[in-house]
């Protein structure tokens, strides 16, 4: 029996990469996974194939960018499920350009998903957590938010916003059974890093301590270590897993 039994998690941009890798590996601990991304992307194909491998999930579709939307969605999973024991704030965008030709409109479309996504969908599952008087939350920031990135102003800005949201809020519920933490991953295999041209690879490679990319499934390990029992002393935190890409 895994240590995730009876307990349910809401993923958000479950749908592919990262998302989908964090809701396959809680569904293998028991998990009731409660697959939230896009109403256009193909969330089913994911929630299909956790329930194949034997588990337990659904679907349910979201824009994070809506704060009322996501207050609804988190209404349904809990009257449907039965309560939220674990938040992860995955869902994220890139829209990179130097800062002297960014489009005003792309700044504030980055922050609109990557920060006030965490903030729509945080903000009404912690009053669940609350009255449950237990929860994990870990919001998937970047390395690129600690270090920065050339092209990044908006998605660094987003992913360090999300680590100071993160250790405020770790201090507002710590008392109440809830941890609070982010993950900064380094470069990872995913439809977002498929972008990269093999120039840009190498480049990348370079500055690694291990040369490899990241996989979807070494950051769902670090998520699965922050939820479980393992992660219990654990708040305010930043894990990077980055292959040493920083340290
Ligand atoms: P991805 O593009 O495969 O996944 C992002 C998911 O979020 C997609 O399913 C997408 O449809 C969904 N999404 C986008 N906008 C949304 C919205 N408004 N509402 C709800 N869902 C939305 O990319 P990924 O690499 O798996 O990224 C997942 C997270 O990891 C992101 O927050 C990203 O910033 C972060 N991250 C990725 C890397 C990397 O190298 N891939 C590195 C550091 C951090």
């Amino acid at each position: 029996m895994g240590y995730l039994e009876g307990k349910v998690a809401l993923v958000t941009g479950a749908a592919t990469g990262i998302g989908a890798a964090c809701a396959r590996a809680l569904a293998r601990e028991g998990a009731t996974v409660a697959c939230s991304s896009l109403p256009t992307d193909a969330t089913q194909v994911v929630v299909d194939e956790i329930i194949s491998a034997g588990g337990a999930a659904r679907v349910y579709p979201l824009n994070v960018t809506d704060g009322e939307a996501a207050a609804r969605v988190v209404e349904q999973v809990v009257a449907e499920l039965g309560g939220i024991h674990v938040l992860v704030n995955n869902a994220g965008i890139t829209d990179d350009q130097l800062l002297i030709r960014m489009r005003p409109e792309s700044w504030r479309r980055v922050l609109a998903v990557n920060l006030d996504g965490a903030f729509n969908v945080t903000q009404p599952v912690a009053k669940v957590m609350m009255k449950q008087r237990e929860g994990r939350v870990v919001s998937i920031s970047s390395v690129v938010g600690l270090m920065g990135n050339a092209g990044q102003t908006n998605y660094a800005a987003s992913k360090a916003g999300l680590v100071g949201f993160t250790k405020a809020l770790a201090k507002e519920l710590g008392s109440r059974g809830i941890t609070v933490n982010a993950i900064a991953p380094g470069f990872i295999q995913t439809p977002m890093t498929d972008k990269l041209n093999e120039e840009q690879r190498k480049a990348l490679l370079a500055n690694l301590a291990i040369q490899r990319l990241g996989t979807p499934e070494d950051i769902a390990n670090a998520v699965l270590f922050l939820v479980g029992p393992a992660g219990s002393y654990i708040t305010g935190e930043v894990i990077n897993v980055s292959g040493g890409l920083y340290m």
